[in-house]
């Protein structure tokens, strides 16, 4: 056999079976909401994210959507949706609203970040406040600053890559009240670790139990406090974080 011959069988090997696709089936189907008129430093986040979990996406080959459009909140557009991700805010209108609450209650899936889940006594929703763990927005650090972060439940699969503490990068944080570990369906995965007090020079966070990663275990939800600022994906245990909670949601358990 020649040389161009044993060349021409090699690359014939290498070559795709006809009939099959070259890329693997997607495994979830997941779709982004932000606002693009919010807080800089949020839009900042929300793009940020869409440019990580699109990477991610096709490395890990499950579809990826995003739009800011919170009117695609609505039965027909999630019906084939695994997981949803608020980057940035959360609906406004009692439509929405409804949408997202039969969604979860059907077993849907929630990645909610930061401003995501921000509640106060306008916000006016109750069952959210329940879906967080009975929890309300309390007090918040000022400036962005970087926080150590302890891992609570180190056999979730969502934590399985972190050390057992670890820096977080600059982010605003926020405190709750009551603190979600009081309830009895929230299992705290990350919590603000106390070697961080006084943290903030403005705004600061002195004391308390102050998680900030956790899921309320009645659904397939996860809230995360990260989310401000352009510095949130520059720390590769964070990265990894992300990633795994994303998947522990898309793929149903
Ligand atoms: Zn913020």
């Amino acid at each position: 056999m020649s040389k161009r011959s044993i060349l021409v069988c090699m690359l014939l090997a290498m070559a795709p079976l006809p009939g099959f696709a070259s890329r693997k089936p997607a495994t979830f189907s997941v779709l982004a909401f932000y606002s693009a008129n919010v807080e800089h430093d949020h839009v900042e986040f929300a793009e940020q994210s869409l440019r990580f979990f699109s990477e991610m996406a096709k490395r890990d080959s499950f579809q990826f959507a995003s739009t800011t459009n919170w009117n695609d909140l609505n039965s027909t557009r999630l019906e084939h949706v695994d997981v949803v991700l608020w980057l940035n805010d959360s609906p406004h209108t009692d439509e929405q609203r409804t949408a997202f609450e039969r969604y979860m209650e059907r077993g849907g899936g929630w990645l909610g970040f930061h401003a995501a889940g921000y509640n106060d006594s306008d916000t006016h929703w109750p069952w959210f406040v329940k879906f967080l763990g009975g929890t309300v927005f309390y007090g918040n650090s000022w400036p962005p600053l970087p926080a150590t972060l302890s891992v609570d439940d180190k056999a979730s699969s969502v934590t399985r890559r972190l050390p057992p503490i670890f820096k977080s990068p600059a982010n605003e944080w926020y405190s709750w009240l009551p603190s979600p570990r009081a309830s009895k369906d929230v299992r705290v995965l990350l919590t603000l670790d106390a070697s961080n007090y006084p943290l903030g020079f403005k705004d600061t966070l002195t004391s308390g139990d102050i998680p900030v990663v956790w899921t309320n275990t009645t659904y397939r939800m996860i809230h995360m406090n990260m989310g401000h600022g352009d510095k949130i994906f520059t720390d590769a245990h964070q990265n990894d974080l992300f990633e795994d909670a994303l998947r522990w949601l898309g793929v149903r358990r």
